[in-house]
Order: structure tokens, then sequence, then C-alpha cells
């Protein structure tokens, strides 16, 4: 049997595991059996696997480590997250965890975040397991809780209470990278870039607060909580942060520019407007060219003729690798003196550089499986479980390969309704990963 054999099944079947996560714990609850469901398959060819609570029941996360060729060489992590964000399911084609594979896609909630990379890694420990395959360093396979939730009783929790389980790895491949992005060339040709994650924006999740003299409604107010607030959210809304490219983005619009022939240069008028020629991972793309800071809750008062002393507002910060000081330094200056601010999550921006073995070992393997395929490095607006194991001074990628149709809308399907993955980019991923796998 080999990993191709069972993937579509494998991953079928994770999603069939309703791992919704709600963000409060107590609604939590398919983790645990998604995760020993992962163990005994680990098992079935012969692993010893390690099971692990994150800080809290039913936190489940599974280990498991095949030995490789050159111990002296640092261990490989192949890390998946097997919760998913919940789905209404009256919104949804097919049931969200009815695991359907039909019309030529597999169906559910985590088709593409993230059971399928868990389902092609599942599916390629076993056949390495199965084949007694020795790869040329150790790969750790980890299985990972809460990492929708910030993998606070996760990847964080693991990384601050149980490093012991990262032992001797130097760098990790998860999420969200290696899939592909047709462009048309100007010569009439296709090319397919594959996407590898080398950096991701910071995640600061901003509190605002204002407390001022309370008073009557009615009354002349010298302070006034609310319209402190407001005005510092409006500042703050309508602030535009400077174009700032990063390696990863100047090398990913510079590949972009040359096999489109569209000028994607930092000078290019309104570069976000001028990316969606290449289609809607514009939205992603595009959201890494600045630091963000989103208002996204407000809330103060509790009666119409009294003027609160209190009044608070979040601001959803995204912020770029080594922006973070001058970014604080302009939200100090919009909210100004009378509102306070304080960081209720804060996981900073990642960044690494596109070269090294690892990365050759990524371009070989596409190339071995698509000969109009080409990596190029990008960075990730949001946030995944790479900013824990960066804690860990471990080099992260995302690339978790998949040949997909130039017009699905690849973006969209990340949190969205009727979230689905092509079985044939599925096949392609794992025969990609398995020859990265081999190479590493
Ligand atoms: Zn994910």
């Amino acid at each position: 049997m080999r990993a191709t054999d069972e993937v579509v099944d494998i991953v079928s079947r994770l999603i069939r595991f309703d791992t919704s996560n709600t963000g409060r714990p107590e609604t939590t609850v398919g983790e645990r059996e998604c995760a020993e469901w992962v163990a005994a398959q680990l098992e079935e060819v012969g692993y010893s696997t390690e099971y692990v609570e994150s800080g809290m029941p039913g936190r489940g996360n599974v280990f498991a480590r095949l030995p490789g060729a050159d111990p002296n060489r640092g261990a490989l992590l192949i890390h998946a997250h097997l919760d998913v964000v919940p789905a209404e399911a009256d919104d949804w084609r097919v049931h969200p965890f009815s695991g359907a594979v039909q019309d030529g896609y597999i169906w559910g909630r985590g088709a593409v975040d993230m059971k399928d990379m868990a389902g092609m890694a599942l599916a390629l420990a076993r056949q390495f397991k199965r084949d007694g395959t020795v790869p040329p360093r150790d790969l750790v396979f980890a299985f990972l809780a809460d990492e929708e939730a910030g993998g606070t009783w996760g990847s964080h929790w693991l990384v601050d209470h149980r490093p012991d389980l990262f032992e001797g790895v130097t760098e990790a491949v998860g999420e969200v990278g290696g899939f592909s992005l047709t462009v048309d060339r100007p010569d009439g040709e296709v090319r397919r870039l594959y996407l590898v994650e080398t950096a991701e924006k910071g995640l600061s999740w901003m509190r605002l607060t204002c407390d001022a003299q309370a008073g009557h409604g009615s009354f002349l107010a010298a302070e006034n909580a609310v319209t402190e607030i407001a005005s510092a959210v409006a500042r703050i809304g309508a602030h535009q942060f400077p174009l700032v490219m990063t390696e990863s983005v100047r090398e990913f619009l510079a590949a972009l520019s040359e096999e489109t022939g569209l000028d994607f240069s930092p000078e290019t008028p309104d570069l976000e407007s001028a990316l969606f020629k290449i289609g809607n991972l514009a939205r992603i793309i595009g959201a890494t060219l600045r630091d963000t800071a989103n208002p996204t809750m407000l809330s103060a008062g509790y009666k119409a003729n009294v003027i609160p002393q209190h009044a608070e507002a979040v601001i959803d910060c995204r912020v770029l690798p080594g922006r973070q000081e001058e970014f604080e330094r302009t939200i100090d200056e919009l909210i100004g003196p009378n509102v306070q601010r304080e960081w209720i999550t804060h996981l900073p921006a990642y960044e690494t550089t596109f070269d090294g073995d690892l990365v050759d070992a990524m371009n070989a393997a596409v190339l071995a499986h698509d000969e109009k395929g080409r990596t190029v490095p990008y960075m990730l607006s949001g946030g995944t479980d790479a900013k824990a194991f960066a804690r860990l001074g471990i080099r992260c990628f995302g690339f978790a390969p998949l040949q997909l149709p130039p017009d699905l809308d690849f973006a969209a399907l990340f949190h969205g309704v009727d979230e689905r993955v092509p079985v044939e980019s599925v096949l392609f991923g794992t025969k990609v990963f398995e020859h990265f796998m081999h190479n590493c």
C-alpha cells in the first residue's frame, strides 16, 4: 500500500472528526478523539507515539519520530493542527463534517486548513514505516491542538512546557504554503508558482482604554471617555501605514513580475489593487505590504444621559517583520495622551530566508512532479503554529504542497463555506511531499 492509495480516505476520515475550536475550551471537544485516532494509525504500522494534552483535558497532541540516516543532522518537524474553525451546516452544500468525496473534491471543514496536510503527513509516515524507509535525517511528525485559537492550549503550551518534544529539531514545515498559483506568461505559456511561506506578519490584538470624569449628560463636560476613544479609533482606522517590502515580499513580487511581464515593483501606483490581476490571492499578498491596524470592537456607556467614566476598543494589529517599534511609535501618536493601550495577544512577526538545502529540496520535489512549477517565497498575513516553534529557534516554512486548478479561489476556502480540496491536488501533494521527505 502506497500513501497515495489511502491519503484520500485518511483526509476524509480526519474531516469526520468534528474538531471545531470555538475558542472556548469547554465547548471544544473533538480534538482528543481525533488525536487518538491519528496515534492509532501510527501505532498500527509500528511507531511508538506520544499523546500529550497541552495544558487542558482533551487538548490532544500526537508526536512520532522516524529516525534518519544521519543522527548528527538536526531533525525536521512536520506539523499539522487537527482543530478547525466551526462551521454552520445550513450554509453548506454538503455537511461540513461529512468528509464527502464527490465531484473530484474532498469536502468539509478542514479540507484545506489543514486536514489535507495532516492526512498527507500521516499517510506518508505510515508508508515510510511500512517500507522501512530511512530518511536523510530524523523526521518528527506532530499533530496539534488549538491552532485556530492561537495555540495557547497547543503549540505555545508545548513549546513552554514540553520543549523536549522538539529536541534536536532545527527546521519545520507546516501550513500555509506549497500551493500553486497559475500565471500566464507573456510567451503564452503558463507557470505555476508554488508559494512557500517564509514569513508571517505579527499578530497583536490591542485594547485601548480611556478613563475620564463621569457626569450628567446634560452638563458641560470637560472630559468624555467616549469621545476620546472614538477619536483614537477613528484616527487609527483612517491611518495608512507606509509601504515596506521585506525580503520575502520583494522576492515574491520580483518573481511575479518576471513570470507575468507585469509591473509589481514597489513604485507601482496602488500596488494593492494592481495585485488583483493575479486573482484573489491578492487579498493575502496585498496585506503583506504594510502594517495594518483595524478597529474591531468598541464599547462604552450604559445609559443615554450618563457620560461614562470608562470606554474601550480593540484593534487587530498585523505588523511586518522588523516594524514593531516603529508601529508602536505611530500608534502612540495616533491615540494621544488620554488613551492607554495594552496587548491582549502579542505574537511577533517571523521571517526566514529563502535559501539553503531544505529550500533546494522543496524546489527539487516540486520540479520533479511539475515541469511548469517554480517555488517562490511569500509572507502570510496571518499566523500559524510556526510562531510558537520559531521561539525555539526552529527555522519554519509553510510547505503543504498542492497543485490547484487555476480558477480555484483557494484563499476563500480558508474558514469559508464549502471548504474543499481537489482529490488530484492531494494526490499530487502527497507525491511531492514524499519526494521532499526522501531528500530533506
Ligand atoms: Zn490552519
